[in-house]
């Protein structure tokens, strides 16, 4: 679906973004070609105009300025996306909105399990390029990491990924035998094993494999969300400064912690806007009851194994994958989770002590039936996460991308683009989209996105034309 073709002079359509005073340079190939290709339209369609280009005059440095709304898995690598993949000698702002700051919603509680299988070890539909595209954000954020604890030698720990692996048992026979097969076809880069419970054990000691098969995904790992989420920051930043000083062009990048209530109060002050506000993208009132989109709230529970008990977890061992997870941080923590409370509307992250007893019961029972020692572990505490659930399709659970002036009938010159519906497995699918929607902002085409992405737009009544 195009972005829809305003009718404006280029006059107009220039004063209206350009800001003299951040614009010092007084061509810019860039906005010629951005703009002469929204002009045009694109391979969707839409109308052509061909005039503008060769009828304007030299004009102001075209200052690039983005919004993106939410600091989470989605907001974090569009920015990286954004600054990486801007023209190299532009002067370009981003602005990054968070009410609550880094890692704020559902991206902060998430229990950071990676790998690019289904839970029947089907490899998910463009899983070898959501997984590629991730891990090179992960390497990107751990050097940005170990840069600042070099520079900050009293720093604790701080370590973000945790190659440990994940293992996954089968929850019945039937299931162990389409685990077998699924495994057969995997991805080089991150290998499925079989094992039998024997091996399983050899691994994780304790573990509790009835169907004789478990999965072993060696190069799977787990994160520190939070952790992840302040580094990737921190490599934003790192990369704004580094184009500046080597192109003498300002680039800058500000973390804004403020509440956006609307779209319409940003469209003056920006080119694009980049909507990640995971399930809390219903309250804008420009998209309120527009998305396909469902909420499922989740809750993860932290235990510790007390220091008078035996039985600490090996470094080695790798984090459990079943009806329930264990993602072990160290050898007396573990994360576990998580719940499904479907169309649950409560965003809060807090936890109260009936939710959390009620919820880690629940865990302990499913996570008992393959691992029975996590009942000698006890409750730190819990977090909750709403996630923004995408309707299912052919290709799984597929987010939602794509730019949202004709949904909300836009008519300024701002663009409005969105990144959604990550569902349960935001962390895999970030870097992917976050790249693949900043291909979009920067050309002004929509097109760019493969069509699997967009497709919701088809069955949206509310699009406007
Ligand atoms: C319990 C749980 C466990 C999970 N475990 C995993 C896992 O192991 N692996 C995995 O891949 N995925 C996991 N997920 C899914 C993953 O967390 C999500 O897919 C992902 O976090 C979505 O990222 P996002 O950036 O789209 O949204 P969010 O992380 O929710 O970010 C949205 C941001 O927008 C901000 N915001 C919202 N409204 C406003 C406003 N009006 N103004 C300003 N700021 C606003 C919020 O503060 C928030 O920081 C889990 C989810 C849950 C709930």
């Amino acid at each position: 679906m195009a972005p829809p073709l305003e009718p404006l002079t280029a006059t107009g359509l220039l004063s209206s973004r350009l800001n003299p005073l951040q614009n010092p340079n007084p061509l810019n190939p860039i906005f010629v070609g951005a703009l002469s290709r929204r002009r045009r339209g694109n391979r969707n369609g839409g109308s052509r105009c061909n005039v503008l280009c060769t009828a304007m005059s030299p004009r102001p440095m075209y200052s690039s300025r983005y919004a993106i709304l939410g600091a989470g898995f989605a907001g974090l690598s569009v920015a990286w996306h954004l600054l990486r993949h801007t023209q190299k000698g532009s002067h370009v702002c981003v602005d990054i909105f968070d009410e609550n700051g880094i890692g704020g919603g559902a991206s902060g509680v998430a229990g950071g399990l990676l790998h690019p299988y289904s839970p029947k070890a089907k490899l998910l539909w463009k899983g070898a390029e959501f997984w590629k595209e991730c891990l090179e954000l992960l390497a990107v954020a751990e050097q940005a990491n170990n840069a600042q604890r070099i520079k900050e030698t009293d720093c604790v720990d701080g370590g973000i990924v945790l190659r440990r692996g994940i293992l996954r048992p089968a929850t019945s026979q039937k299931n162990a035998e389409i685990l077998i097969e699924n495994a057969s076809s995997c991805l080089e880069s991150c290998i499925l094993e079989t094992l039998d419970e024997k091996a399983a054990q050899s691994l994780i000691p304790g573990l509790c494999a009835r169907f004789d098969l478990a999965i072993y995904m060696p190069g799977a790992m787990s994160i520190q969300p939070k952790r992840y989420l302040q580094a990737l920051f921190s490599a934003c930043q790192n990369l704004a400064n580094d184009q500046s000083k080597s192109t003498g062009k300002e680039r800058i990048i500000n973390l804004r912690t403020q509440h956006v209530s609307n779209l319409q109060q940003l469209s003056g002050e920006y080119d694009s806007v980049i909507v990640c506000l995971g399930a809390r993208v219903n309250t804008l009132p420009e998209l309120s009851g527009k998305l396909p989109l469902r909420t499922c709230r989740g809750i993860v529970s932290e235990l510790h194994l007390p220091t008078a008990s035996r039985g600490e977890y090996a470094d080695q061992s790798p984090s459990i994958l079943s009806d329930a997870w264990l993602a072990f941080q160290g050898p007396r923590q573990v994360y576990m989770g998580s719940t499904w409370d479907w169309n649950s509307k409560l965003y809060d992250q807090n936890v109260s002590k009936e939710e959390c007893a009620r919820a880690t019961e629940e865990l302990i029972s499913r996570a008992s039936i393959f691992y029975p020692e996590i009942r000698r572990w006890s409750l730190v505490g819990a977090k909750a996460g709403l996630r923004a659930m995408p309707p299912l399709t052919e290709n799984g659970s597929v987010p939602l991308l794509g730019c949202l002036n004709d949904l909300i009938g836009d008519r300024t010159n701002c663009m409005f683009w969105l990144v959604g519906g990550l569902g349960a497995r935001g962390l895999l699918y970030h870097g992917l989209v976050g790249k693949l929607i900043s291909q979009a902002v920067i050309s002004f085409d929509e097109s760019v996105i493969p069509f699997e992405f967009i497709d919701w737009k088809k069955r949206m009544p509310c699009i406007v034309s």
